[in-house]
């Protein structure tokens, strides 16, 4: 059976539907949300088999991968980071066009999970900002979904002139990125 995306708050009536034009643009991003799978070793695997028929991406209109940066608005960092590396995931992100979310996948792109040395950078955070953590190492796809899932009630509720405000830009700045 095909679920269709819940309608937003509003007001209904007999052949009418009344709501605000935010309410309509957070259903839309939130259920077509496409992903940049930034993976980088065995958390992708898991993320593949999220993509799988068994769990099924598609299911939250999130099926359309995106290699290129300018056409994805779901960063999903999925695997250890190197220090070296770091720079850049810094420049993919600074690529994607606002509004932007990122998904922080397993412990090792969280806090560098279990390698704590010298060349790995300790979490995602150290260099771009994150929506959503997902823990485990590696975490199963239902983890995976309800980070996607938490991500999604990012995108519905969040208003349209945040981006605008003068917090989100001080906090891109404290990343040094750059806003326009
Ligand atoms: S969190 Fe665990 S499973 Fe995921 S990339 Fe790191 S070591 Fe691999």
């Amino acid at each position: 059976m095909v679920k269709i995306g819940d309608a937003p708050e509003g007001f209904e009536g007999d052949g009418f539907f009344l709501t605000n034009l935010g309410k309509v643009i957070g259903m839309a991003r939130a259920n077509s949300l496409w992903p940049l799978p930034f993976a980088t070793s065995c958390c992708g695997i898991e993320f593949m088999a999220t993509m799988g028929t068994n769990y099924d991406l598609a299911r939250f209109g999130s099926e359309r991968l995106s290699f290129s940066p300018r056409q994805a608005d779901l960063l999903m960092v999925m695997g250890t980071i190197s220090k070296k590396m770091g720079p850049v995931l810094k420049q993919v992100y600074d690529q994607m066009a606002e509004p932007k979310w990122v998904l922080s996948v397993g412990a090792c792109a969280c806090s560098g999970g279990i390698f704590d040395t010298y060349s790995v950078l300790q979490g995602i955070d150290k260099v771009i900002p994150v929506d959503v953590y997902v823990p485990g190492c590696p975490p199963r796809p239902e983890q995976i979904i309800e980070g996607l899932m938490k991500i999604q009630d990012l995108a519905r509720n969040e208003s349209l002139r945040r981006r605008n405000t003068d917090d989100y830009k001080k906090m891109l700045e404290s990343y040094q990125i750059e806003t326009l």
